[in-house]
């Protein structure tokens, strides 16, 4: 069966029924664009910025970033590129941008209020991104991370409009933004599900700390049930809710994703194929009836059998 889906057409992903589920690559630099259009992505659901900077002791100029994006966005003429923000802080901090001594940095100034309170970096970023996408054919989306209630939404949807980002979201990983949902996408233009700090978050259980790794499980329903809300809130008013959490990766997870209202499913290249091969066996209403078996079991491992047992008896 793997290697039925590693051979399989590099078809756009849909569920058997037809229903489109664009599949998106997870990026961390221009050098990644060829494995994830050897892949079959159909865009870039996740380039991580951050990645580019970990070692550089200095914020990046605007014609250094721009070039970097320019390299990305050729590769992807007339395709959806989703650019996040900066995401420095915790497992990921930037010399030029993390707080030093923070006891708890992963509820410290990081993502979104760390460019907040570096406001010249996060607008050089930003015009650097306007300038690129003005000279190429990409999709340009552009969101932050780490986003925690819609008036920070309100902040960085606004910034992004005054220095030219057509298309500006922001990440779902704090509890708080998927629980103010529909008040969030009335201010974004989309959202997206990264399911690694929405677990750790959800759970209270640090993603790095292998004492606690059982509790980094986005099968949980109560991960889900957000997933369910913010699924539920773009559906009402017709905009993007993409999942770019690891979660994405796991094919069955995926179907059920779909189930609970995700748009578009972003993941590393290699995920691509059993994805795409597990979507095209499962309709929407079928994908419905895992993501509801999903919602109503107490467990993250009751979630997993009551969803096989909807896929047995289908
Ligand atoms: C996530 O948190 O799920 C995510 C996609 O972002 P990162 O893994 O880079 O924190
Ligand atoms: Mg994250």
């Amino acid at each position: 069966e793997r290697l039925a889906a590693v051979n399989a057409p590099l078809t756009p992903g849909a569920l058997k029924d037809g229903t489109l589920v664009p599949l998106l690559a997870n990026v961390g630099s221009p050098n990644d664009a060829p494995a994830a259009v050897a892949a079959g992505a159909e865009g870039v659901g996740l380039f991580r910025t951050e990645f580019l900077f970990l070692d550089s002791p200095y914020a990046p100029d605007v014609a250094t970033q721009k070039a970097s994006y320019v390299a990305l966005l050729k590769e992807f003429p007339g395709k959806k590129v989703v650019v996040r923000a900066l995401d420095a802080g915790a497992d990921k901090p930037l010399p030029f941008l993390t707080d030093k001594d923070e006891e708890n940095p992963a509820l410290g100034r990081r993502g979104l209020r760390a460019l907040r309170h570096h406001e010249e970096i996060l607008r050089d970023q930003l015009t650097a991104l306007a300038q690129a996408d003005a000279e190429t054919e990409a999709d340009l989306w552009v969101m932050a991370p780490m986003v925690a209630d819609v008036e920070e939404t309100e902040y960085f949807v606004s910034l992004a409009r005054e220095l030219g980002i057509r298309t500006a979201g922001v990440m779902a990983e704090v509890p708080s933004v998927a629980l103010m949902a529909d008040q969030v996408l009335g201010v974004a233009d989309f959202v997206s599900i990264g399911t690694n700090d929405l677990t750790q978050y959800t759970m209270a259980a640090d993603r790095m700390l292998g004492t606690v790794a059982s509790y980094q499980d986005p099968w949980h329903p109560a991960v889900l049930r957000l997933v369910a809300q913010l699924g539920d809130a773009g559906r009402a008013v017709g905009k993007g809710v993409g999942i770019c959490g690891e979660a994405a990766s796991d094919p069955v997870l995926a179907v059920v994703l779909v189930g609970l209202g995700a748009t578009t499913l972003s993941m590393t290249p290699a995920a691509l194929a059993d994805v795409r091969a597990e979507l095209s066996t499962h309709t929407l209403d079928e994908a419905r009836r895992m993501a509801a078996a999903a919602l109503a079991a107490p467990s993250a491992a009751a979630a997993r059998s009551a969803v096989a047992s909807v896929v047995t008896s289908l």
